[in-house]
């Protein structure tokens, strides 16, 4: 309730991007406001306890991320965009509307073998880049344990293209 009204008041409507028809929502402000920080966070660490590692996804996962892992007393790692990480990487490829988008972690420095991954991102649409990013962990070894997002875009079919254990802070906002 706390994430809800958090984010009736601060979310900000965009129109037209980043293409025409398409109303974006900037939860920027909700994240700059401490209790809106606090209660996603708090909502969102809820889904992810029992979780080794919680990955965020570039760019606004980075932010949730670290604080969620932090309520957690839990490592963070960063999913990044292709061809920003230097290499050895695990990447993955996934389809977008328009092209195709990539997906990277570090191949080395992090055991990822047989732990309990739970993934965050602010926004979940279609669920293309949560669906890659479990992907990615999967094929590195580890056990997706859930994926967390803030807000769920209504009617574009997100929920159904993940494979359960999905928590959202606050319910379906159109
Ligand atoms: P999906 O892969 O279609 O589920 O899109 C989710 C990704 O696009 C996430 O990384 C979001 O940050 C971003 N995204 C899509 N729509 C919005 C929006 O309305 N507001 C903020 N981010 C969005």
């Amino acid at each position: 309730a706390r994430a809800r009204a958090a984010i009736d008041t601060h979310v900000r409507l965009v129109d037209d991007f980043p293409s025409p028809g398409i109303a974006f929502k900037d939860l920027t402000p909700v994240l700059a406001d401490p209790e809106g920080l606090a209660a996603v966070v708090s909502a969102m660490a809820h889904y992810c306890a029992g979780a080794d590692y919680i990955a965020g996804i570039d760019a606004r996962g980075f932010l949730l991320g670290g604080a969620i892992a932090r309520e957690l007393n839990i490592g963070v790692i960063a999913v990044r965009k292709g061809g920003k990480l230097p290499p050895p990487v695990i990447g993955v490829d996934y389809e977008l509307e328009y092209g195709s988008a990539r997906l990277e972690v570090p191949a080395t420095g992090l055991a990822l073998a047989g732990t309990q991954v739970a993934i965050v991102d602010d926004v979940l649409a279609t669920g293309g880049t949560l669906a890659a990013a479990a992907r990615l962990f999967t094929e590195a070894g580890a056990h997706v344990q859930g994926l967390a997002v803030i807000m769920e875009l209504a009617g574009l079919g997100g929920r159904a293209a993940l494979a359960g254990g999905l928590g959202i802070a606050v319910p379906v906002h159109n």
